[in-house]
């Protein structure tokens, strides 16, 4: 465990994760400074909470000066690794680091931590709920939203901790070293602060950069990227699969799911595949995932069996709206990349009117072709990415240009036929028209349940 009474710290980036990283080395003695380049009106809400503990503030900016004057730098997921003032301290050799390898160093007990583009909450909270089924003493954090610092003090000998982690909280480890860790796939997104598909991909794997041959890693043998990293690995690699037998793990078999924790042992039906409530083939990659971590980690099937059956889509998953004049309403405002919505798209055999758009994130939307012409009538097209959507999918299905969520919803709405799908998976961020994609989320259901006055789009 690192001492930190007495010691300079500054944490970067005022988010969730950061303030409560900021008040956590506070508590345990650090003199703190955090530094965010908003304005001071824009945090006022943290700001006074902050100085009453004793941390200096800095707004509006980052001093080179702050930053100089430390022992260690706490640097928020939100903050790119790339920014200047980062880069100089780098290069004067002073520790970098993030909230999750600051609190993996105070955590006790066992770490299962997943990670992936796509999957990564619902699996994460899926998890959640097969460990507290077993009796386990369990706890959820990681960027499902629960900093991991906030776990620290309820943490035992005993407890699992379960932990979501994005690339961009991976990019900034060190000695974090999950005993189960999990890539559920890694397919393009957030290129515009990976650069490349490779750095992004090498920032996942760094989950289990710091693992040996007494903890377990589970990786995807369906998807290209997330299986070439087993040859990386130290620990054992257990395999999840909707296609085919795994050597150790679990796959897909006469409708079940089928678990073995090693070749030649016994196989485990866990679950019949009609009793995962979950919409979509890529929901049962993730009980998968869940089976493969629950059971190394000691959880029975009866357990799994349990906490799957009752589990609800985590909201703006492809989460059901409603039903108005036999159209169907389902928001995935998180298909924020292009493979999410691809799965999205494949959870309805056709008739789906499709609104995309948002804030691009450098993403190849010729990728989703192939699958618009078969089950997609037309595309409703939002926000700054709308032109570039357009160009890249033009001759492939319909367009429409709708500028708004509330008019795509509108035009999707009226030109819906009974028995069709109106899908909210956008496949880019929202940050150009809503605060986060939960807003854009809740803003579709509203419109969708304002919507109950039907008659009223048809006709405008
Ligand atoms: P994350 O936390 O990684 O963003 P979520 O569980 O929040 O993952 O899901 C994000 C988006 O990806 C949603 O649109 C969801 O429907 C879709 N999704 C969920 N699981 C998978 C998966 N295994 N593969 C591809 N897409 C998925």
């Amino acid at each position: 465990m690192m001492e930190l009474k007495g010691k300079k710290v500054l944490v970067v980036g005022l988010g969730k994760s950061g303030l409560a990283a900021a008040l956590f080395l506070r508590r345990r003695g650090a003199q703190v400074t955090v530094s965010d380049v908003r304005s001071a009106e824009a945090l006022a809400r943290d700001i006074p909470a902050l100085l009453e503990e004793g941390i200096m503030v800095e707004t509006g900016g980052h001093g080179l000066l702050t930053f100089r004057r430390q022992d260690l730098i706490v640097v928020s997921p939100g903050v790119p690794l790339d920014t200047p003032e980062l880069v100089q301290v780098r290069n004067f050799g002073l520790p970098v680091i993030g909230e999750l390898e600051l609190a993996a160093r105070f955590l006790k007990g066992r770490l299962m931590a997943i990670t992936g583009s796509n999957g990564k909450t619902t699996t994460t909270s899926l998890l959640g709920e097969i460990m507290e089924a077993a009796g386990l003493p369990t706890l959820v954090g990681g960027n499902i939203g629960v900093p991991v610092v906030a776990l620290i003090d309820e943490s035992t000998e005993n407890s699992w901790s379960v932990l979501e982690v994005s690339s961009f909280q991976l990019e900034t480890t060190d000695q974090f070293h999950p005993n189960i860790a999990v890539i559920l796939n890694i397919t393009p997104d957030h290129l515009d602060r990976h650069g490349t598909f490779e750095n992004y991909a090498l920032a996942k794997e760094r989950i289990f950069a710091a693992q040996t041959t007494a903890d377990s890693l589970v990786l995807n043998a369906d998807n290209v990227r997330a299986s070439a990293a087993a040859a990386r690995s130290a620990a054992p690699v257990y395999w999840f699969s909707l296609e085919r037998r795994v050597p150790q793990g679990a796959w897909v078999e006469d409708g079940f799911v089928v678990f073995r924790a090693a070749k030649g042992t016994a196989e485990e039906r866990v679950i019949s595949l009609n009793n995962i409530p979950l919409k979509g083939e890529h929901n049962v990659e993730n009980v998968l995932a869940a089976v493969c971590a629950a059971r190394l980690a000691g959880a029975p099937a009866e357990s799994i069996r349990m906490a799957v059956e009752k589990f609800k889509a985590v909201e703006h998953r492809l989460e059901y709206v409603a039903t108005l004049n036999g159209v169907e309403f389902y928001n995935d405002s998180k298909a924020t990349n292009v493979d999410a919505t691809a799965k999205a798209i494949a959870a309805f055999p056709a008739g789906i009117h499709l609104i995309l758009g948002g804030k691009d994130k450098n993403s190849d939307y010729t990728q989703l072709s192939q699958l618009l012409r078969e089950r997609v009538r037309a595309v409703y097209t939002i926000g700054s990415a709308a032109a570039k959507i357009e160009s890249h999918l033009r001759g492939v299905v319909p367009l429409h240009s709708c500028e708004t969520l509330q008019k795509a919803v509108q035009a999707a709405a009226s030109a819906a036929h009974p028995g069709e799908v109106v899908l909210l998976a956008p496949a880019c961020s929202s940050f150009d028209q809503f605060e986060s994609y939960e807003h854009r989320g809740r803003v579709f259901k509203e419109i969708v349940n304002e919507g109950r006055g039907w008659k009223v789009w048809q006709n405008a």
